[in-house]
C-alpha cells in the first residue's frame, strides 16, 4: 500500500524527521489558503500522484513547453496560477506510463535554497532478507539512472535485525554522503529517525530523493513511503490514508473479497487457487501462444460468492476473450466448485467460451454437476489440455 508524499511527511515528521511545513490541498482556493498559512516568499505547488519523476513530468493536456508536477511559486498569485493549471489535468511521468494519472490533490510547502541533494532509502532487501539502506551522492536523479551509469555512486548497507540501526551506519552513511561536523551528525539522526519509522510502520520502502542540504540543516524534500499490506491489519491509522482513486478499480473490487488479483495485458482470463498454480497456470497459456488477462488466486476458502465475485471481476476487463479456471480441491471439494462455477456463469450470463479443469476431492462428482449444466462449459483433464483447449476456443471465436 503506498500513500502521498504530503502523508509520507507527515508520517515521518512524527519520527522527528525534519520536513519543511506544508498543507495539501484539494481545490485552488484551498492551494491559496495552504500558501497563506506558510511563511513564503517562496513555495513550491507539488502534484500529489503515486509516482515519482513529478518535476521532470509533462501535463498530456499542456503544451511540451508547460512546467511539471514541481514548481515554484513567488507569490500568491503564481501559486494560485500554478495550482489551477496543474488540477485536474493529466500527468505523465516515467513511472506514470503513457496514460499518466490525474492530479486531484496538490502539496504546498516551503520553498528553500538547497545547497546539496542526495538519495537516502531503507527498503528490504529480498537477497538478505534484511532492512538495506542506500544512500548516493546523486540525489533529485532517476536512481535506477544513477544505478545502471554510476554504480559505484551507490552505497549499500544492510541491518542485522539482532542489533538494528547502530550508530557506526549513520557514520557510514554520512561519510558516502561526503558530510561531515554537524551535517554528518545529523544525517546519523535522520537515519535512526527513518530506521525506527520504517520498523515502527511495517514499511517496505522509504524513499528519500532528494535528502537536501539547507544551510547547516539536513532536509527531506521528497518522500515515498510504501507499507506492507500483509501488516496493514494491525495500523488502522494508516489503513486510512489509502486513496482509491490511485488504485486500479478491479483490483480495488478483487480485495473486497480477499481475492488476489492482479490486471495484466493478455486476453484469457484465469481463475485459479493458490498463488504457485495460477503462476503455473499463466506460464502455460503462454507457451500455447497466447497471454493472461490476469493472475487471479480465489484462495483456499474459495466459497460461491467468491468465485462468482471473481468471474464478474474477470468478465469486467473487455480484454477478456475466454476463462481458463483451473482449481485444485483440496479441502474445499471439487463438487462445491462445480456448484460455484454453474451459478456464477448463469448469474453473469456468460458469452465467452469457458474451459474448467478440476482436480482432487470429489473430482468425479464435480466433473458430473458440470456436464449436467447445460451450460457450454469445456472439461479439461489436466493443466495442459485445458491450456491447449481455451487457447483453440478463443482462435476459434476471433
Ligand atoms: P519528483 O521526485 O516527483 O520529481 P520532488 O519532490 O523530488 O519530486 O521535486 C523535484 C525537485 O524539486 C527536487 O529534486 C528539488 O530540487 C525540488 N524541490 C522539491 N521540493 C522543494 C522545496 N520544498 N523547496 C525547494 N525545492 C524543492
Ligand atoms: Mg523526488
Amino acid at each position: 500500500m503506498n500513500i502521498h508524499e504530503y502523508q509520507a511527511k507527515d508520517l515521518l515528521a512524527k519520527y522527528g524527521v525534519p520536513v519543511p511545513a506544508g498543507h495539501a490541498a484539494l481545490t485552488v482556493d484551498e492551494a491559496v489558503a495552504a500558501a497563506q498559512k506558510l511563511p513564503g516568499p517562496l513555495w513550491v505547488v507539488k502534484a500529489q500522484i503515486h509516482a515519482g519523476g513529478r518535476g521532470k513530468g509533462k501535463f498530456k493536456e499542456l503544451g511540451p513547453d508547460a512546467k511539471g508536477g514541481v514548481r515554484l511559486a513567488r507569490s500568491i498569485d503564481e501559486v494560485r496560477a500554478a495550482a489551477d493549471e496543474m488540477l485536474g489535468r493529466t500527468l505523465v511521468t516515467i513511472q506514470t506510463g503513457e496514460h499518466g494519472k490525474e492530479v486531484n490533490r496538490l502539496y504546498i510547502t516551503d520553498g528553500v535554497d538547497i545547497d546539496k541533494e542526495f538519495y537516502l532509502a531503507l527498503l528490504v532487501d529480498r537477497d538478505t532478507g534484511r532492512i538495506a539502506v542506500v544512500a548516493s551522492t546523486e540525489g533529485g536523479m532517476d536512481i535506477e539512472a544513477v544505478a545502471h551509469d554510476t554504480p559505484d555512486r551507490i552505497e549499500t548497507l544492510t541491518i542485522d535485525p539482532a542489533t538494528g540501526l547502530m550508530p557506526h551506519h549513520g557514520r557510514a552513511v554520512a561519510s558516502a554522503l561526503g558530510l561531515t561536523g554537524g551535517l554528518a551528525k545529523q544525517c546519523g539522526s535522520v537515519l535512526s529517525q527513518l530506521y525506527a519509522a520504517f520498523v515502527g510502520t511495517d514499511a517496505s520502502q522509504i524513499e528519500i530523493n532528494p535528502l537536501a542540504v539547507v544551510g547547516d540543516t539536513l532536509m527531506v524534500l521528497d518522500a515515498k513511503v510504501g507499507f506492507d499490506s500483509n501488516a496493514m491489519f494491525r495500523h488502522k491509522d494508516l489503513v486510512e490514508l489509502r486513496d482509491l482513486s490511485e488504485e486500479d478499480p478491479m483490483e480495488i473490487e478483487a480485495s473486497k473479497y480477499d481475492l488476489a488479483y492482479i490486471k495484466l495485458d493478455g486476453e484469457i482470463g484465469c481463475m485459479v487457487n493458490g498463488a504457485g498454480l495460477a503462476m503455473a497456470t499463466m506460464d502455460i497459456i503462454k507457451l500455447n501462444g497466447a497471454f493472461p488477462a490476469n493472475f487471479l488466486d480465489v484462495g483456499g476458502g474459495a466459497t460461491r460468492e467468491k468465485v462468482t465475485a471473481a468471474f464478474k471481476i474477470i468478465l469486467s476487463d473487455p480484454a477478456v476473450k475466454g476463462i481458463l479456471v483451473n482449481i485444485f480441491g483440496g479441502i474445499m471439494k471439487c463438487d462445491i466448485i462445480a456448484d460455484g462455477i454453474i451459478a456464477a456463469a448463469r448469474e453473469v450470463d456468460l458469452k465467452v467460451p469457458l474451459v474448467v479443469r478440476l482436480e482432487g476431492t470429489n473430482v468425479a462428482e464435480g466433473k458430473a454437476l458440470l456436464a449436467s449444466s447445460g451450460l457450454p462449459i469445456v472439461a479439461a483433464n489436466d493443466l495442459g489440455d485445458a491450456a491447449r483447449k481455451i487457447v483453440a476456443e478463443v482462435k476459434k471465436a476471433a
